[in-house]
């Protein structure tokens, strides 16, 4: 079986065809041929069919082998072009050649034929393969050219041979610039000497290496990088070149970036949240701990914040915030870090101090700092914060127990009366355990039915005639005993708890107060405390209604008292509430009178019946001058007012014999009786 061979013959005569093939069948092939002998039927044959090559004669009567290679060459086929012919003149060998014939036989000399045939066929694989592999290049080279990533290909030493498009205008760089020097020009040395050695043995170990670059443009901007390095190597596995691609990651970096500073900044004041300080608290712990040193904590609170909030709104709130955020970093120093922990407490660290003292200097500071007034949105704000000190490892070696007791120390400050700072004491832990067990025992106080009413008789002082009761509440406490409101009612109020606490007051004194006037004391009035947070929940109006109509009591026997900070505050609420009551025909008195502000004014603003005198201005008479002065003045602008004035805490005949002389109208005090249950009271019928 020979080789098959398509052959186009371009010969005028049948034998001298007959010859070839001959000649072609005992070299091994086993031809198939077809033969023309002018122009038209070579160009329709060459482009109907495909051939393997094209043997033709000089001269034929009617077409020649130039115009042949003519057409051959326009068509462009790449197979072997061979001339067989009689003798032809050198020169025109040359000129055949030159035109683009492979080969030149004479006919009679046909052994040379297939020899010729095999090589050029070689020859046209050899240039089929080529061509292939420049194809496959140009596709290389192209999709390098414009690839998105960044492509650099440096030499076995590292030293940039080649950078893409992409590489000049991502770095600025021409590749000019860059040939022949190492990519550190690029800034990515920002790797570690550590990480860079990491780098290059992954890489000449022939494995991949990925990792982030921070890269520097020739502008100098900074840019992130997501690059790919590989070694390229040749057939005997040496390695040539390096590639290294990069991606700009810069944008994802910034979505990260914000990612972050989402779950660890506070977005009103920008500085660290609580997540953050707690984590560089422990930071700082461990490096006071490994440094043998101390590092502290302070809590700072706004002492009026939550007023300020509402009653000049959350957006003046959130500028409050921001300016005191800033102005306690005014107050800081170095590494030292403020944070916003809650609504409005902040948080500073110092970390790794040896002096114990640093957080009175800076609490110092900031005291100082916090008397100069804020100016937001027009309106000039004061306020004082109240701070909380704790020094690690003394007051505990965990963050958690060390925020903990820094809020303990910073509510102790407020109880002292605020604007100023304490350092926690292990005290204060006991009593902030005290305080929460005593809060989860208020909250369950009502439903359990432990409250209870005490009464108190208050005096005529001209008859010494009772003519009203004051209710007292008392907690009943299964561990306790009875618990006075001294100890739970700030408790109550702080935590909302006495408005629901304040309802069950009303309703109860109200439903008695009618069970004391069915049972012997038929125009007893009934005087009730109601809180500023009672009225400032917007509710007491409905509340005192709901009393007053569940029990049948008259609104006349009822009387409120309420101290002077609720009228401090002229909102509308307050106003609205207290005219509201007065229409009803309820009765207003004012309680703990001279032991708050001294603004008189409002006595003439708001619907009040009854001052009653401060028990602290009445203990000491009548021997006290200024108490003697402070208790003449009350009684003498009362009566110009038109208001009826009640003395508390009357413990003496004396004390009672000089109020009744000087005509205040209403006396109650130890004096004449303590507080005592309804069972007890009604028994003095
Ligand atoms: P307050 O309204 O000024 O009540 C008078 C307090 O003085 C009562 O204390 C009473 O027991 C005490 N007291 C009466 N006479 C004398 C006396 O001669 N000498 C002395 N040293 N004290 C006397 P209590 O019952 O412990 O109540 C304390 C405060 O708790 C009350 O002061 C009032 O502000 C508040 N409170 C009591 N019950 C309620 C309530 O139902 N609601 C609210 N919001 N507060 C209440
Ligand atoms: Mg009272
Ligand atoms: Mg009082």
């Amino acid at each position: 079986m020979g080789q098959p061979l398509k052959v186009l013959l371009i010969e005028d005569s049948e034998d001298d065809a007959q010859l070839v093939l001959l000649e072609l069948r005992r070299g091994g092939f086993k031809p198939e041929y077809f033969r023309v002998e002018t122009a038209e039927a070579f160009r329709e044959a060459l482009t109907r069919d495909q051939w393997d090559m094209v043997l033709s004669d000089h001269n034929l009567p009617q077409f020649n082998a130039p115009s042949a290679l003519a057409i051959f060459n326009e068509i462009g086929i790449d197979i072997p072009f061979i001339i067989m012919s009689g003798a032809v003149r050198a020169a025109d060998v040359v000129d055949l050649i030159k035109a683009g014939a492979h080969d030149f036989l004479e006919k009679d000399d046909l052994a040379r034929l297939v020899p010729a045939i095999e090589r050029e066929l070689r020859e046209v694989k050899i240039r089929q393969k080529k061509r292939e592999a420049e194809e496959t290049l140009r596709k290389l080279s192209s999709a390098v050219e414009q690839s998105p990533s960044t492509v650099i290909i440096t030499d076995d030493k590292g030293m940039i041979e080649y950078v893409n498009p992409k590489f000049e205008k991502a770095t600025g760089y021409t590749a000019g610039e860059v040939r022949n020097q190492l990519p550190d020009i690029l800034g990515s040395s920002y790797l570690t000497q550590e990480q860079s050695n990491a780098l290059w043995k992954t890489v000449r170990d022939g494995q991949e290496w990925r990792g982030e670059f921070c890269s520097q443009r020739k502008s100098g901007e900074m840019f992130w990088e997501y690059a790919l390095v590989s070694s390229i190597k040749n057939p005997e596995g040496e390695t040539t070149n390096y590639l290294i691609t990069t991606e700009d990651i810069t944008f994802l970096k910034e979505a990260e970036e914000k990612i972050y500073r989402q779950a660890n900044y506070d977005d009103v004041t920008e500085l660290p949240n609580r997540a953050l300080i707690f984590d560089r608290l422990g930071q700082a712990m461990v490096r006071a701990k490994d440094a043998d040193q101390t590092a502290a904590l302070m809590t700072i609170s706004l002492d009026n914040f939550k007023t300020i909030n509402e009653t000049l709104g959350h957006e003046v709130g959130d500028g409050l915030l921001k300016a005191v955020g800033q102005r306690l970093a005014e107050c800081l120093r170095g590494a030292e870090t403020a944070g916003r922990v809650s609504a409005d407490e902040f948080a500073v660290i110092l970390p790794d101090k040896d002096s114990a003292f640093l957080p009175k200097i800076v609490s110092g500071r900031i005291l100082e700092k916090f008397a100069e007034a804020f100016h937001v949105d027009g309106h000039e704000l004061f306020t004082t914060v109240s701070i909380g000190i704790t020094v690690c490892p003394m007051d505990g070696d965990d963050p958690g127990i060390l925020l903990r007791n820094a809020v303990a120390a910073m509510r102790k400050a407020k109880e002292d009366g605020r604007n100023n700072y304490q350092y926690f004491s292990q005290k204060m832990n006991e009593e902030s355990t005290e305080r929460l067990n005593l809060e989860t025992g208020l909250r369950r106080a009502l439903e359990k039915e432990e409250l209870v009413l005490f009464y108190q008789p208050i005096i005529e002082a001209a008859s010494k005639r009772m003519v009203a009761a004051e209710a007292l509440v008392r907690w009943r406490n299964p561990e306790r005993g009875l618990v006075s409101p001294d100890q739970f009612i700030f408790l109550a109020e702080e935590t909302g708890l006495v408005v629901s606490i304040g309802d069950w007051v009303l309703s109860t004194a109200c439903i008695q107060a009618k069970q004391m006037q069915e049972n012997g004391f038929p125009n007893i009035n009934i005087a009730v405390n109601v809180s500023p947070e009672q009225i400032w929940s917007g509710s007491l109006v409905r509340s005192v209604q709901g009393a007053l109509n569940q029990s049948g009591l008259a609104p006349k026997y009822l009387d409120l008292e309420m101290t002077e900070g609720v009228c401090m505050d002229d909102s509308t609420t307050t106003v609205e509430t207290l005219n509201q009551l007065n229409r009803m025909g309820v009765r207003i008195s004012i309680d703990d009178f001279g032991t708050g502000y001294s603004s008189l004014s409002y006595l003439k603003r708001y619907p009040f019946h009854k001052l009653k005198i401060d028990r602290a201005f009445v203990g000491d008479l009548p021997s006290d001058p200024d108490d003697v002065a402070l208790v003449e003045a009350v009684l003498a602008m009362a009566k110009s007012l038109g208001l009826q004035v009640l003395a508390e805490g009357v413990e003496t005949e004396e004390q009672c014999q000089y109020l009744t002389w000087r005509q205040c109208d209403l006396l109650q005090g130890f004096y004449f009786s303590h507080p005592m249950p309804l069972e007890d009271f009604l028994k003095q019928a």
